[in-house]
Protein backbone atom coordinates (compact mmCIF):
# COMPACT_ATOMS: atom_id res chain seq x y z
CA UNK A 1 0.00 0.00 0.00
CA UNK A 2 1.13 3.30 -0.96
CA UNK A 3 1.91 5.58 2.71
CA UNK A 4 -0.37 7.93 2.61
CA UNK A 5 0.52 9.68 5.75
CA UNK A 6 2.48 13.01 5.40
CA UNK A 7 3.89 15.65 7.93
CA UNK A 8 1.17 18.03 8.28
CA UNK A 9 2.71 21.70 6.91
CA UNK A 10 1.79 25.50 6.97
CA UNK A 11 0.00 24.81 3.86
CA UNK A 12 -2.31 22.74 5.68
CA UNK A 13 -3.25 24.47 7.84
CA UNK A 14 -7.62 24.87 6.98
CA UNK A 15 -7.37 21.32 7.98
CA UNK A 16 -6.60 22.65 11.51
CA UNK A 17 -10.39 24.15 11.72
CA UNK A 18 -13.84 24.00 10.93
CA UNK A 19 -16.88 26.26 10.96
CA UNK A 20 -17.20 26.63 14.14
CA UNK A 21 -13.76 28.43 14.30
CA UNK A 22 -12.25 26.97 16.90
CA UNK A 23 -8.20 25.89 15.69
CA UNK A 24 -6.45 22.86 16.61
CA UNK A 25 -3.34 21.16 16.30
CA UNK A 26 -2.06 17.93 14.40
CA UNK A 27 0.97 16.60 12.99
CA UNK A 28 0.49 14.25 10.57
CA UNK A 29 -2.24 14.17 7.69
CA UNK A 30 -3.35 11.84 5.52
CA UNK A 31 -6.05 11.63 2.56
CA UNK A 32 -6.61 7.81 1.54
CA UNK A 33 -8.43 7.10 -1.53
CA UNK A 34 -10.12 3.79 -0.93
CA UNK A 35 -10.99 1.69 2.42
CA UNK A 36 -8.03 -0.61 1.83
CA UNK A 37 -5.92 2.84 2.61
CA UNK A 38 -7.97 3.79 4.93
CA UNK A 39 -7.09 0.58 6.65
CA UNK A 40 -3.75 0.96 6.27
CA UNK A 41 -3.54 4.32 7.71
CA UNK A 42 -6.02 3.84 10.65
CA UNK A 43 -3.81 0.82 11.88
CA UNK A 44 -0.37 2.38 11.24
CA UNK A 45 -2.14 5.23 13.56
CA UNK A 46 -3.10 2.28 15.87
CA UNK A 47 -0.12 0.62 16.59
CA UNK A 48 1.71 4.04 16.85
CA UNK A 49 -0.46 5.21 19.26
CA UNK A 50 -1.37 8.57 17.42
CA UNK A 51 -4.93 9.91 17.93
CA UNK A 52 -6.70 10.30 14.86
CA UNK A 53 -9.68 12.83 14.00
CA UNK A 54 -11.55 12.16 10.96
CA UNK A 55 -12.71 15.10 8.33
CA UNK A 56 -14.95 15.25 5.78
CA UNK A 57 -16.28 18.98 4.41
CA UNK A 58 -15.23 20.86 7.49
CA UNK A 59 -18.41 22.26 7.71
CA UNK A 60 -19.41 20.94 11.03
CA UNK A 61 -19.79 23.39 13.75
CA UNK A 62 -19.20 21.96 16.81
CA UNK A 63 -15.56 21.44 16.05
CA UNK A 64 -15.51 18.06 15.98
CA UNK A 65 -13.45 17.45 13.10
CA UNK A 66 -10.92 19.90 14.83
CA UNK A 67 -7.85 17.57 15.68
CA UNK A 68 -6.44 17.56 19.38
CA UNK A 69 -2.86 16.26 18.37
CA UNK A 70 -1.74 13.50 16.30
CA UNK A 71 -2.72 12.68 12.80
CA UNK A 72 -5.95 14.41 10.38
CA UNK A 73 -7.36 11.59 8.14
CA UNK A 74 -9.32 13.43 5.09
CA UNK A 75 -12.02 11.32 3.49
CA UNK A 76 -12.52 14.01 0.62
CA UNK A 77 -10.54 12.13 -1.84
CA UNK A 78 -12.83 9.35 -1.73
CA UNK A 79 -15.43 10.78 -3.50
CA UNK A 80 -17.37 8.76 -5.67
CA UNK A 81 -20.21 6.95 -6.33
CA UNK A 82 -20.03 3.21 -6.33
CA UNK A 83 -23.33 1.88 -7.44
CA UNK A 84 -26.75 1.65 -7.41
CA UNK A 85 -29.84 -0.13 -6.37
CA UNK A 86 -33.54 -0.28 -7.23
CA UNK A 87 -35.48 -0.99 -4.10
CA UNK A 88 -38.68 -2.92 -3.31
CA UNK A 89 -40.68 -0.01 -3.55
CA UNK A 90 -39.73 1.51 -6.64
CA UNK A 91 -37.36 3.86 -5.37
CA UNK A 92 -33.40 3.70 -6.01
CA UNK A 93 -30.48 3.96 -3.64
CA UNK A 94 -26.96 4.92 -4.24
CA UNK A 95 -23.55 3.26 -2.71
CA UNK A 96 -21.66 6.53 -2.06
CA UNK A 97 -17.89 7.05 -0.52
CA UNK A 98 -18.00 9.00 2.36
CA UNK A 99 -16.31 12.17 0.53
CA UNK A 100 -19.14 12.89 -1.78
CA UNK A 101 -20.20 16.72 -1.66
CA UNK A 102 -23.34 16.96 -0.80
CA UNK A 103 -23.65 19.42 -3.44
CA UNK A 104 -21.81 16.89 -6.11
CA UNK A 105 -24.61 13.56 -4.97
CA UNK A 106 -26.92 16.41 -5.61
CA UNK A 107 -25.95 17.52 -9.05
CA UNK A 108 -25.29 13.99 -9.83
CA UNK A 109 -28.90 12.32 -8.95
CA UNK A 110 -30.95 15.56 -11.18
CA UNK A 111 -28.76 14.90 -14.23
CA UNK A 112 -28.40 11.76 -13.56
CA UNK A 113 -25.31 11.81 -14.89
CA UNK A 114 -23.33 9.25 -12.17
CA UNK A 115 -19.43 8.18 -13.40
CA UNK A 116 -20.66 4.26 -13.12
CA UNK A 117 -16.48 2.97 -13.90
CA UNK A 118 -15.60 0.06 -12.13
CA UNK A 119 -19.65 -0.20 -11.34
CA UNK A 120 -20.74 -3.93 -10.80
CA UNK A 121 -24.31 -5.80 -13.44
CA UNK A 122 -26.20 -5.23 -10.80
CA UNK A 123 -25.73 -1.88 -10.54
CA UNK A 124 -25.36 -0.94 -14.10
CA UNK A 125 -29.15 -2.02 -14.67
CA UNK A 126 -30.63 -0.28 -12.05
CA UNK A 127 -28.69 3.13 -12.79
CA UNK A 128 -30.28 2.35 -16.83
CA UNK A 129 -33.69 2.05 -15.11
CA UNK A 130 -33.08 5.08 -13.17
CA UNK A 131 -32.12 6.92 -16.06
CA UNK A 132 -35.54 6.06 -18.20
CA UNK A 133 -37.93 6.72 -15.38
CA UNK A 134 -38.96 9.85 -12.95
CA UNK A 135 -36.92 12.67 -10.96
CA UNK A 136 -36.09 12.20 -7.57
CA UNK A 137 -33.34 13.64 -4.83
CA UNK A 138 -31.67 12.99 -1.57
CA UNK A 139 -33.70 14.84 0.61
CA UNK A 140 -31.32 15.37 3.82
CA UNK A 141 -30.12 19.40 3.70
CA UNK A 142 -27.87 21.14 5.73
CA UNK A 143 -27.75 24.26 4.65
CA UNK A 144 -24.11 24.21 3.48
CA UNK A 145 -23.79 21.97 0.38
CA UNK A 146 -20.13 21.43 0.99
CA UNK A 147 -20.93 19.38 3.74
CA UNK A 148 -19.80 15.65 2.71
CA UNK A 149 -22.22 12.60 3.34
CA UNK A 150 -19.88 10.98 5.42
CA UNK A 151 -19.51 14.23 8.15
CA UNK A 152 -23.08 14.18 6.99
CA UNK A 153 -24.10 10.94 8.39
CA UNK A 154 -21.13 11.17 11.68
CA UNK A 155 -23.32 13.88 12.57
CA UNK A 156 -26.67 12.97 11.75
CA UNK A 157 -27.45 16.34 10.10
CA UNK A 158 -30.60 17.45 9.10
CA UNK A 159 -31.62 20.97 8.17
CA UNK A 160 -35.20 22.07 7.00
CA UNK A 161 -36.29 19.71 4.98
CA UNK A 162 -36.07 17.10 8.02
CA UNK A 163 -39.08 18.67 9.05
CA UNK A 164 -40.75 16.27 6.56
CA UNK A 165 -38.55 13.97 5.51
CA UNK A 166 -36.20 13.24 8.54
CA UNK A 167 -32.42 13.38 9.61
CA UNK A 168 -29.84 11.32 7.55
CA UNK A 169 -30.45 8.48 9.54
CA UNK A 170 -33.48 7.67 7.79
CA UNK A 171 -32.24 7.67 4.43
CA UNK A 172 -29.01 5.38 5.19
CA UNK A 173 -29.72 1.70 4.11
CA UNK A 174 -26.51 0.29 4.23
CA UNK A 175 -23.12 1.14 5.43
CA UNK A 176 -19.33 -0.13 5.66
CA UNK A 177 -16.54 0.93 8.43
CA UNK A 178 -13.36 0.81 9.67
CA UNK A 179 -12.58 0.49 13.21
CA UNK A 180 -9.03 1.94 14.51
CA UNK A 181 -7.30 -1.60 14.16
CA UNK A 182 -8.41 -1.64 10.23
CA UNK A 183 -10.78 -4.36 11.06
CA UNK A 184 -14.13 -3.74 9.08
CA UNK A 185 -17.97 -4.18 9.61
CA UNK A 186 -20.85 -4.54 6.80
CA UNK A 187 -24.25 -3.32 8.13
CA UNK A 188 -27.00 -3.30 6.24
CA UNK A 189 -30.93 -1.73 7.74
CA UNK A 190 -33.18 -4.92 9.28
CA UNK A 191 -30.25 -7.41 9.59
CA UNK A 192 -28.74 -7.17 13.14
CA UNK A 193 -29.90 -5.60 15.71
CA UNK A 194 -29.01 -5.73 19.92
CA UNK A 195 -30.40 -7.60 22.23
CA UNK A 196 -31.93 -5.17 25.24
CA UNK A 197 -29.33 -3.26 25.83
CA UNK A 198 -26.72 -6.01 24.78
CA UNK A 199 -25.01 -6.58 21.46
CA UNK A 200 -22.61 -8.71 19.20
CA UNK A 201 -21.20 -7.50 15.93
CA UNK A 202 -19.31 -9.29 13.36
CA UNK A 203 -16.48 -7.92 11.70
CA UNK A 204 -15.31 -9.07 8.41
CA UNK A 205 -12.04 -11.07 9.62
CA UNK A 206 -14.46 -12.76 11.84
CA UNK A 207 -13.69 -11.31 15.18
CA UNK A 208 -16.73 -10.40 17.13
CA UNK A 209 -17.10 -7.49 19.00
CA UNK A 210 -19.32 -7.43 22.10
CA UNK A 211 -20.74 -4.67 24.37
CA UNK A 212 -23.37 -2.36 26.04
CA UNK A 213 -25.08 0.04 25.00
CA UNK A 214 -25.78 3.23 27.62
CA UNK A 215 -29.12 2.90 28.97
CA UNK A 216 -30.15 6.45 28.75
CA UNK A 217 -33.69 7.46 27.13
CA UNK A 218 -33.22 9.41 24.36
CA UNK A 219 -35.55 12.59 23.89
CA UNK A 220 -38.71 12.60 21.71
CA UNK A 221 -37.42 15.49 19.94
CA UNK A 222 -34.93 15.88 16.89
CA UNK A 223 -32.08 14.73 19.00
CA UNK A 224 -28.02 14.02 18.15
CA UNK A 225 -26.83 14.00 21.16
CA UNK A 226 -24.15 11.58 22.07
CA UNK A 227 -24.95 7.52 20.61
CA UNK A 228 -28.08 6.84 19.40
CA UNK A 229 -28.77 3.94 21.64
CA UNK A 230 -32.34 2.41 22.64
CA UNK A 231 -33.34 -1.19 23.75
CA UNK A 232 -33.20 -4.12 20.29
CA UNK A 233 -32.19 -1.49 18.27
CA UNK A 234 -31.07 -1.62 15.00
CA UNK A 235 -26.94 -1.90 15.46
CA UNK A 236 -26.41 0.01 11.83
CA UNK A 237 -28.02 3.19 13.89
CA UNK A 238 -25.12 3.49 16.44
CA UNK A 239 -23.00 4.71 14.13
CA UNK A 240 -25.11 7.09 12.45
CA UNK A 241 -24.45 10.13 14.68
CA UNK A 242 -21.46 9.05 16.53
CA UNK A 243 -19.04 11.89 15.93
CA UNK A 244 -16.20 10.39 14.42
CA UNK A 245 -15.55 8.37 17.79
CA UNK A 246 -16.39 4.71 17.00
CA UNK A 247 -15.28 4.18 13.22
CA UNK A 248 -14.22 5.42 10.01
CA UNK A 249 -17.60 5.32 7.62
CA UNK A 250 -16.12 4.14 4.04
CA UNK A 251 -19.05 3.78 2.11
CA UNK A 252 -23.07 4.37 2.66
CA UNK A 253 -25.94 3.24 0.87
CA UNK A 254 -28.57 6.52 0.77
CA UNK A 255 -32.11 6.21 -0.20
CA UNK A 256 -33.31 8.71 -2.39
CA UNK A 257 -36.80 9.81 -2.78
CA UNK A 258 -39.09 10.77 -5.97
CA UNK A 259 -39.22 14.50 -6.80
CA UNK A 260 -42.52 16.23 -5.85
CA UNK A 261 -43.64 17.50 -9.03
CA UNK A 262 -44.46 21.00 -7.21
CA UNK A 263 -41.75 22.49 -5.01
CA UNK A 264 -42.65 26.16 -3.61
CA UNK A 265 -41.29 27.88 -1.31
CA UNK A 266 -43.53 31.26 0.69
CA UNK A 267 -41.54 33.80 3.09
CA UNK A 268 -43.89 35.15 5.38
CA UNK A 269 -43.30 38.58 7.28
CA UNK A 270 -44.66 39.48 10.58
CA UNK A 271 -44.71 42.53 12.61
CA UNK A 272 -43.88 40.80 16.12
CA UNK A 273 -41.99 37.56 17.21
CA UNK A 274 -44.94 36.33 19.06
CA UNK A 275 -46.90 36.12 15.95
CA UNK A 276 -44.55 34.23 13.86
CA UNK A 277 -44.40 31.74 16.38
CA UNK A 278 -48.22 31.69 16.92
CA UNK A 279 -48.38 30.95 12.79
CA UNK A 280 -45.29 28.45 13.16
CA UNK A 281 -47.57 26.52 15.67
CA UNK A 282 -50.60 26.82 13.38
CA UNK A 283 -48.42 25.45 10.00
CA UNK A 284 -47.27 22.48 12.31
CA UNK A 285 -50.64 21.37 13.52
CA UNK A 286 -52.76 21.21 9.96
CA UNK A 287 -53.19 18.51 8.71
CA UNK A 288 -51.15 18.22 5.35
CA UNK A 289 -47.38 18.52 6.56
CA UNK A 290 -45.23 21.13 4.95
CA UNK A 291 -41.74 20.10 3.96
CA UNK A 292 -40.10 22.83 5.98
CA UNK A 293 -40.71 25.33 8.55
CA UNK A 294 -37.90 27.82 9.17
CA UNK A 295 -37.90 30.85 11.38
CA UNK A 296 -36.06 34.46 11.93
CA UNK A 297 -36.03 36.71 13.64
CA UNK A 298 -35.56 40.70 13.46
CA UNK A 299 -31.67 40.30 14.08
CA UNK A 300 -31.25 37.87 11.66
CA UNK A 301 -33.44 39.88 9.55
CA UNK A 302 -31.51 43.05 9.97
CA UNK A 303 -28.17 40.97 8.86
CA UNK A 304 -29.89 40.06 5.40
CA UNK A 305 -30.85 43.95 4.79
CA UNK A 306 -26.91 44.91 5.68
CA UNK A 307 -25.41 42.06 3.68
CA UNK A 308 -28.07 42.44 0.63
CA UNK A 309 -27.20 46.75 1.00
CA UNK A 310 -23.39 46.77 1.66
CA UNK A 311 -22.04 43.34 0.35
CA UNK A 312 -22.17 42.57 -3.97
CA UNK A 313 -22.07 38.85 -3.28
CA UNK A 314 -25.10 39.18 -1.36
CA UNK A 315 -27.20 41.42 -3.84
CA UNK A 316 -29.34 39.26 -5.56
CA UNK A 317 -31.03 38.36 -2.17
CA UNK A 318 -35.17 38.99 -2.08
CA UNK A 319 -35.56 42.83 -0.03
CA UNK A 320 -36.46 42.62 3.53
CA UNK A 321 -39.93 44.15 4.01
CA UNK A 322 -39.62 47.42 5.46
CA UNK A 323 -40.88 47.07 9.37
CA UNK A 324 -40.91 43.04 9.31
CA UNK A 325 -39.26 41.97 13.23
CA UNK A 326 -39.80 38.40 12.03
CA UNK A 327 -40.41 35.83 9.28
CA UNK A 328 -41.46 32.18 8.45
CA UNK A 329 -40.21 30.06 5.40
CA UNK A 330 -42.59 27.70 4.38
CA UNK A 331 -42.09 24.98 2.12
CA UNK A 332 -44.54 23.28 0.32
CA UNK A 333 -44.45 19.83 -1.44
CA UNK A 334 -46.51 18.52 -3.78
CA UNK A 335 -47.24 16.38 -6.94
CA UNK A 336 -50.47 18.02 -7.74
CA UNK A 337 -50.98 21.67 -8.60
CA UNK A 338 -54.78 21.83 -7.35
CA UNK A 339 -53.79 20.79 -3.57
CA UNK A 340 -50.35 22.78 -3.67
CA UNK A 341 -52.30 25.92 -4.48
CA UNK A 342 -55.21 25.15 -1.91
CA UNK A 343 -52.48 24.85 0.43
CA UNK A 344 -51.03 28.20 -0.09
CA UNK A 345 -54.45 29.50 -0.07
CA UNK A 346 -55.30 28.13 3.66
CA UNK A 347 -51.45 29.87 4.67
CA UNK A 348 -52.37 33.29 3.33
CA UNK A 349 -56.06 32.48 5.66
CA UNK A 350 -53.28 31.21 8.94
CA UNK A 351 -50.65 34.14 7.85
CA UNK A 352 -53.76 36.71 8.25
CA UNK A 353 -55.08 35.27 11.31
CA UNK A 354 -51.87 35.07 13.00
CA UNK A 355 -50.86 39.42 11.94
CA UNK A 356 -48.81 38.94 9.20
CA UNK A 357 -47.99 41.21 6.55
CA UNK A 358 -50.05 39.45 3.16
CA UNK A 359 -48.60 42.46 1.12
CA UNK A 360 -45.20 41.60 2.26
CA UNK A 361 -45.53 37.97 1.11
CA UNK A 362 -42.85 36.25 -1.07
CA UNK A 363 -44.07 33.56 -3.12
CA UNK A 364 -41.82 31.36 -4.92
CA UNK A 365 -43.35 28.93 -7.16
CA UNK A 366 -40.35 28.79 -10.24
CA UNK A 367 -36.79 26.58 -9.67
CA UNK A 368 -35.07 29.95 -9.96
CA UNK A 369 -37.69 31.65 -7.44
CA UNK A 370 -37.06 29.11 -4.82
CA UNK A 371 -33.42 29.14 -5.27
CA UNK A 372 -33.36 32.55 -4.21
CA UNK A 373 -35.07 31.80 -1.15
CA UNK A 374 -32.77 28.98 -0.59
CA UNK A 375 -30.33 31.86 -0.97
CA UNK A 376 -31.96 33.71 1.60
CA UNK A 377 -32.03 30.56 4.08
CA UNK A 378 -28.49 29.78 3.88
CA UNK A 379 -27.14 34.01 3.83
CA UNK A 380 -27.77 34.17 7.32
CA UNK A 381 -25.93 31.16 9.13
CA UNK A 382 -23.40 32.28 5.92
CA UNK A 383 -23.08 35.93 7.29
CA UNK A 384 -23.06 35.12 11.07
CA UNK A 385 -20.33 32.87 10.48
CA UNK A 386 -18.14 35.51 8.54
CA UNK A 387 -19.29 38.01 11.33
CA UNK A 388 -18.07 35.36 13.95
CA UNK A 389 -14.50 35.41 11.87
CA UNK A 390 -13.96 38.66 12.01
CA UNK A 391 -14.71 39.16 15.71
CA UNK A 392 -12.25 36.32 16.42
CA UNK A 393 -9.18 38.69 14.40
CA UNK A 394 -9.81 41.24 17.22
CA UNK A 395 -10.25 38.75 20.14
CA UNK A 396 -8.83 35.35 19.17
CA UNK A 397 -10.94 33.48 22.34
CA UNK A 398 -14.11 33.85 20.39
CA UNK A 399 -15.55 30.79 18.56
CA UNK A 400 -19.21 30.25 16.95
CA UNK A 401 -21.53 30.16 19.94
CA UNK A 402 -24.66 29.11 18.04
CA UNK A 403 -27.35 26.31 20.28
CA UNK A 404 -28.84 23.54 18.61
CA UNK A 405 -31.25 22.91 20.51
CA UNK A 406 -34.90 20.98 20.73
CA UNK A 407 -37.90 21.19 23.09
CA UNK A 408 -40.85 19.15 22.56
CA UNK A 409 -44.18 20.88 20.55
CA UNK A 410 -45.82 21.84 23.65
CA UNK A 411 -42.52 23.98 24.95
CA UNK A 412 -41.66 26.25 22.18
CA UNK A 413 -43.34 29.29 23.72
CA UNK A 414 -41.44 28.71 26.67
CA UNK A 415 -38.15 28.10 25.22
CA UNK A 416 -37.98 31.46 23.23
CA UNK A 417 -39.59 33.11 26.29
CA UNK A 418 -36.04 31.25 28.40
CA UNK A 419 -34.18 32.50 25.62
CA UNK A 420 -35.33 35.91 25.05
CA UNK A 421 -35.17 36.62 29.33
CA UNK A 422 -31.55 35.26 29.06
CA UNK A 423 -30.27 37.70 26.70
CA UNK A 424 -31.56 40.62 27.82
CA UNK A 425 -30.68 39.74 31.28
CA UNK A 426 -27.12 39.18 30.30
CA UNK A 427 -27.57 42.15 27.53
CA UNK A 428 -25.89 40.08 24.78
CA UNK A 429 -26.15 40.44 20.81
CA UNK A 430 -27.61 37.94 18.89
CA UNK A 431 -29.47 36.74 16.01
CA UNK A 432 -31.95 33.89 16.16
CA UNK A 433 -32.79 31.44 13.15
CA UNK A 434 -33.61 28.18 12.40
CA UNK A 435 -35.71 24.60 12.46
CA UNK A 436 -39.33 26.27 13.92
CA UNK A 437 -41.08 22.90 12.57
CA UNK A 438 -39.48 21.04 15.12
CA UNK A 439 -38.92 23.53 17.67
CA UNK A 440 -35.77 23.58 17.17
CA UNK A 441 -33.94 27.40 16.72
CA UNK A 442 -30.27 28.39 16.34
CA UNK A 443 -29.73 31.02 18.80
CA UNK A 444 -26.40 33.07 18.03
CA UNK A 445 -24.97 34.94 19.97
CA UNK A 446 -22.61 37.27 18.90
CA UNK A 447 -19.39 38.27 21.30
CA UNK A 448 -18.11 41.37 20.89
CA UNK A 449 -15.09 40.46 22.69
CA UNK A 450 -13.70 38.13 24.78
CA UNK A 451 -16.15 38.99 28.08
CA UNK A 452 -19.23 38.43 26.46
CA UNK A 453 -17.63 35.03 25.01
CA UNK A 454 -17.24 34.03 28.71
CA UNK A 455 -20.78 35.01 29.75
CA UNK A 456 -22.54 33.50 26.62
CA UNK A 457 -21.31 30.16 27.25
CA UNK A 458 -22.22 30.62 30.71
CA UNK A 459 -26.00 31.56 29.53
CA UNK A 460 -25.75 28.62 26.95
CA UNK A 461 -25.05 26.32 30.04
CA UNK A 462 -28.08 27.23 32.02
CA UNK A 463 -30.16 26.82 28.11
CA UNK A 464 -28.74 23.60 28.28
CA UNK A 465 -30.28 22.70 31.78
CA UNK A 466 -33.78 24.06 31.37
CA UNK A 467 -33.93 22.29 27.88
CA UNK A 468 -33.02 18.88 29.38
CA UNK A 469 -35.54 19.66 31.91
CA UNK A 470 -38.07 20.64 28.82
CA UNK A 471 -37.47 17.08 27.70
CA UNK A 472 -35.12 18.81 24.72
CA UNK A 473 -32.12 17.81 23.45
CA UNK A 474 -28.81 19.76 23.91
CA UNK A 475 -28.17 18.99 20.49
CA UNK A 476 -30.32 18.22 17.63
CA UNK A 477 -28.32 18.47 14.53
CA UNK A 478 -24.91 19.83 14.24
CA UNK A 479 -23.52 16.90 16.56
CA UNK A 480 -21.99 17.18 20.05
CA UNK A 481 -18.41 17.24 19.02
CA UNK A 482 -16.18 19.14 21.21
CA UNK A 483 -17.69 22.27 21.83
CA UNK A 484 -20.88 21.02 23.23
CA UNK A 485 -19.22 18.11 25.48
CA UNK A 486 -20.10 19.78 28.57
CA UNK A 487 -23.74 19.84 27.63
CA UNK A 488 -24.26 16.38 26.63
CA UNK A 489 -23.15 15.66 30.35
CA UNK A 490 -25.84 18.42 31.70
CA UNK A 491 -28.31 16.24 29.43
CA UNK A 492 -27.09 12.93 30.39
CA UNK A 493 -24.91 13.18 33.64
CA UNK A 494 -21.52 11.57 34.36
CA UNK A 495 -23.18 7.69 34.89
CA UNK A 496 -24.23 7.71 31.61
CA UNK A 497 -21.21 9.72 29.88
CA UNK A 498 -19.27 5.82 31.78
CA UNK A 499 -21.44 4.08 29.77
CA UNK A 500 -20.58 5.99 26.60
CA UNK A 501 -16.99 6.19 26.97
CA UNK A 502 -17.44 1.93 27.48
CA UNK A 503 -19.09 1.88 24.90
CA UNK A 504 -16.22 3.51 22.54
CA UNK A 505 -13.48 1.41 24.27
CA UNK A 506 -15.12 -1.80 22.15
CA UNK A 507 -14.51 -0.18 19.05
CA UNK A 508 -11.72 1.91 19.97
CA UNK A 509 -10.08 0.66 23.18
CA UNK A 510 -7.18 3.08 23.14
CA UNK A 511 -9.19 6.01 22.58
CA UNK A 512 -8.05 7.33 19.75
CA UNK A 513 -10.35 8.43 17.15
CA UNK A 514 -11.96 11.42 17.53
CA UNK A 515 -10.68 12.09 21.07
CA UNK A 516 -12.41 15.01 22.74
CA UNK A 517 -15.47 14.78 21.30
CA UNK A 518 -18.66 13.94 23.07
CA UNK A 519 -16.62 13.89 26.30
CA UNK A 520 -13.04 14.50 27.53
CA UNK A 521 -9.92 11.99 27.05
CA UNK A 522 -9.65 10.34 29.93
CA UNK A 523 -5.61 8.95 30.46
CA UNK A 524 -6.25 5.82 31.84
CA UNK A 525 -9.05 4.90 29.08
CA UNK A 526 -5.73 4.01 27.43
C1 LIG B 1 -23.57 27.95 7.08
C2 LIG B 1 -23.81 26.62 7.71
C3 LIG B 1 -25.11 26.16 7.91
C4 LIG B 1 -25.34 24.90 8.46
N1 LIG B 1 -26.63 24.49 8.62
C5 LIG B 1 -26.87 23.22 9.05
C6 LIG B 1 -28.21 22.73 9.13
O1 LIG B 1 -29.17 23.42 8.83
N2 LIG B 1 -28.38 21.45 9.55
C7 LIG B 1 -27.34 20.64 9.90
O2 LIG B 1 -27.56 19.49 10.24
N3 LIG B 1 -26.05 21.10 9.87
C8 LIG B 1 -25.80 22.35 9.45
N4 LIG B 1 -24.52 22.81 9.39
C9 LIG B 1 -23.42 21.98 9.94
C10 LIG B 1 -22.69 21.07 8.96
O3 LIG B 1 -22.89 21.40 7.63
C11 LIG B 1 -23.03 19.65 9.23
O4 LIG B 1 -22.68 19.30 10.55
C12 LIG B 1 -22.39 18.63 8.28
O5 LIG B 1 -23.16 17.48 8.41
C13 LIG B 1 -20.93 18.28 8.56
O6 LIG B 1 -20.40 17.57 7.44
P1 LIG B 1 -18.85 17.69 7.07
O7 LIG B 1 -18.56 16.76 5.96
O8 LIG B 1 -18.46 19.09 6.87
O9 LIG B 1 -18.21 17.09 8.41
P2 LIG B 1 -16.94 17.60 9.22
O10 LIG B 1 -17.19 18.95 9.77
O11 LIG B 1 -15.72 17.40 8.43
O12 LIG B 1 -16.97 16.53 10.41
C14 LIG B 1 -18.06 16.48 11.31
C15 LIG B 1 -17.92 15.25 12.22
O13 LIG B 1 -18.01 14.05 11.44
C16 LIG B 1 -16.85 13.23 11.63
N5 LIG B 1 -16.59 12.58 10.35
C17 LIG B 1 -16.37 13.18 9.15
N6 LIG B 1 -16.23 12.24 8.20
C18 LIG B 1 -16.37 11.03 8.79
C19 LIG B 1 -16.34 9.69 8.34
N7 LIG B 1 -16.14 9.36 7.06
N8 LIG B 1 -16.52 8.69 9.24
C20 LIG B 1 -16.74 8.96 10.56
N9 LIG B 1 -16.78 10.23 11.04
C21 LIG B 1 -16.59 11.25 10.17
C22 LIG B 1 -15.77 14.19 12.09
O14 LIG B 1 -14.76 13.54 12.81
C23 LIG B 1 -16.58 15.16 12.94
O15 LIG B 1 -16.79 14.60 14.21
C24 LIG B 1 -24.25 24.07 8.85
C25 LIG B 1 -22.94 24.54 8.65
C26 LIG B 1 -22.72 25.79 8.10
C27 LIG B 1 -21.31 26.24 7.90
Amino acid sequence: MEDRIRRLTAEDEAYLRDESHTVGAAEYIAFPRTEEEVRGVLRRAYEAGLPVTLQGGRTGISAGCVPHGGLVVSLTRMNRAEGMRRLEDGRYSVLVQPGVVLSELGKWVESKRLDTRGWDGESLAAYAEFCRGGEFFFSPDPTERSACVGGMAACNASGALSYRYGPVRDHVLALRAVLMDGRTVALRRGERFARGLVFELPCEDGSLLRGRLPGYAMPSTKNTSGYYCREDMDLLDLFIGSDGTLVALTQLELALLPSPAFQWCVNCYFPAEGQAIGFVKTVRDAAEKAAAIEYFDGDALDILRRQRAENPAFASLPPVPDGAAAAVCVELHDDERSRIQARLFRLGEQLRAAGGREEDTQVARTAADVAALKFFRHAVPESVNMLIAQRKKQDPVITKLGTDMAVPDGKLDEVVELYRRGLAEYGLESAVWGHAGNNHLHVNILPRNGEDYRRGKQLYARWARAVTEMGGAVSSEHAVGKSKADFLEIMYGPAHIAEMRALKRVFDPRGLLGRDNLFAFEKEGE
